[in-house]
């Protein structure tokens, strides 16, 4: 069993539905998990904080438009009018719910209610046997807003179950219930959670995240001329680079696949045939990956001869961080100065005066991380070389390595920032 997820662009317009029934075939057993259509979820939310506003007259207009797009969508989606009324009904719950003004969390759901149902109709509408598997049913989180899959996998079977065999299982991404019962969801951008935790779950062979980009590339395509789809990272490279700024995947959504051992496969609707990338466990010696960079970056020196054989002294520096609840990215040291990176800067003030009290104090705003991923290994020699190498001729702060096998992070003036990636590109991808 496969579990294919995909997103709002990927279900956005009717022919986009179209093509996404062209992709997932008529495969058995498969678990088939949708966003709402893209531009819904904002206009939910759109709507949601003008009733909280007591605008309730902005909020009906909004819904009113909202039901519009949708009434467009039937149009063009279903060929007979049969499926157009069971379609305007089966929508048509989602408005006049909305229209009671319920609570934030249940008008967003509607979202992934709608385009599932909208979908799975689509399906029966061109002969392929579908049912639907309500998300509200098995997905669920607890007291602390995490998934508790235990929970999940249990439910999740009795409800497959009672949709008995179907070729294609349906299922909404993003909501579920909290630990009292009542509709949350995953957070924005969830449904990626959602399939990770139900690929998990029901123990599938692959999960796959269809999008519109060709996989994880092995640069950033906005500022890089010719860069190209990883074809295979370890689910380390892949965390690495999604925290430093690869917009792809987001590592905490894809963690129960990981513990799962599932391979996650990330694929483009636009062009099916194409490989994308596989993430697994496995790893594969190649050395340098990809590289990706993370903006709106401030550097804090701590220089203090305290600092020089004693023990306790970063103990004291990562405290300040912590009260004021600020995470660091990169650290280095030397025997008298420790630097860290922060991307929140909202208490920089009062951390630079804590620390002050340390030693001095040096900071450097507008600075970008650029993250270098792969298999990266200590014994294996030169690719510190090569990527030193490339930035030659760029002034760098900071350099970090050894703290994982999967990453080098250095650290740049954001200005410099596209002259480092392409530099690193010609060197380490584009040598011919
Ligand atoms: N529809 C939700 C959002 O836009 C969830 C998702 O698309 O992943 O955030
Ligand atoms: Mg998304």
């Amino acid at each position: 069993m496969k579990v294919l997820k995909f997103g709002g662009t990927s279900v956005g317009s009717a022919d986009r539905m179209k093509n996404v029934a062209k992709i997932i075939g008529s495969e058995g057993g498969n678990i088939v998990v949708l966003s709402a259509m893209s531009g819904t979820t904002n206009a939910l939310i759109g709507i949601s904080e003008a009733i909280t506003a007591g605008k309730r007259d902005e909020a009906l207009s909004l819904i009113s438009e909202l039901e519009n797009k949708y009434a467009g969508v039937i149009e063009a989606l279903y060929d007979s009018e049969d499926y157009r009324a069971q379609a305007r009904e089966a929508v048509g719950a989602s408005f006049v719910l909305l229209r009671t003004f319920p609570g934030d969390k249940e008008i967003v759901a509607q979202g992934e209610l709608m385009s599932t149902r909208l979908f799975t109709l689509y399906l029966h509408s061109i002969g392929v046997n579908a049912a639907l598997l309500p998300a509200l049913d098995y997905m669920r989180i607890d007291e602390n807003g995490e998934p508790d899959l235990k929970a999940i996998s249990e439910k999740l079977a009795v409800v497959i179950d009672n949709a008995g065999k179907a070729p294609i299982y349906i299922t909404q991404g993003f909501i579920c219930r909290n630990a009292c019962g009542e509709i949350d969801n995953l957070k924005r951008g969830g449904s990626d959670y959602s399939a990770s935790l139900i690929g998990a779950a029901v123990g599938a062979d692959e999960i796959e995240i269809w999008t519109d980009i060709d996989g994880m590339h092995n640069n950033d395509p906005r500022f890089v001329e010719h860069t190209a789809p990883v074809k295979h990272l370890h689910f380390e490279e892949a965390a690495e680079l999604a925290y430093f700024g690869a917009k792809i995947l987001h590592p905490t959504c894809i963690l129960p696949a990981r513990e799962a051992n599932i391979p996650v496969r990330l694929l483009n609707t636009m062009e099916p045939a194409a490989r994308g990338t596989l993430i697994d466990n496995h790893l594969d010696d190649n050395g340098i990956k990809a590289v990706a960079a993370k903006d709106n970056i401030t550097a804090i020196k701590i220089k203090s001869g305290r600092m020089l054989l004693a023990y306790g002294f970063l103990r004291k520096v990562f405290e300040i961080f912590e009260t004021y609840r600020t995470p660091i990215d990169m650290i280095v040291t030397s025997e008298v100065g420790v630097s860290v990176t922060i991307d929140d800067c909202s208490n920089l003030q009062p951390i630079v005066t804590d620390l002050e009290k340390l030693g001095s104090v040096t900071v450097d705003t507008d600075m970008v991380i650029i993250c270098i991923a792969g298999d990266l290994e200590w014994q294996h020699k030169g690719f510190e070389a090569s990527v030193l190498d490339a930035l030659r001729d760029i002034p760098v702060r900071m350099i970090s390595y050894g703290g994982s096998n999967y990453n080098i992070s250095v650290l740049v003036k954001a200005c410099d920032k596209v002259k480092a990636l392409n530099l690193l590109s010609s060197h380490l991808f584009n040598r011919n």
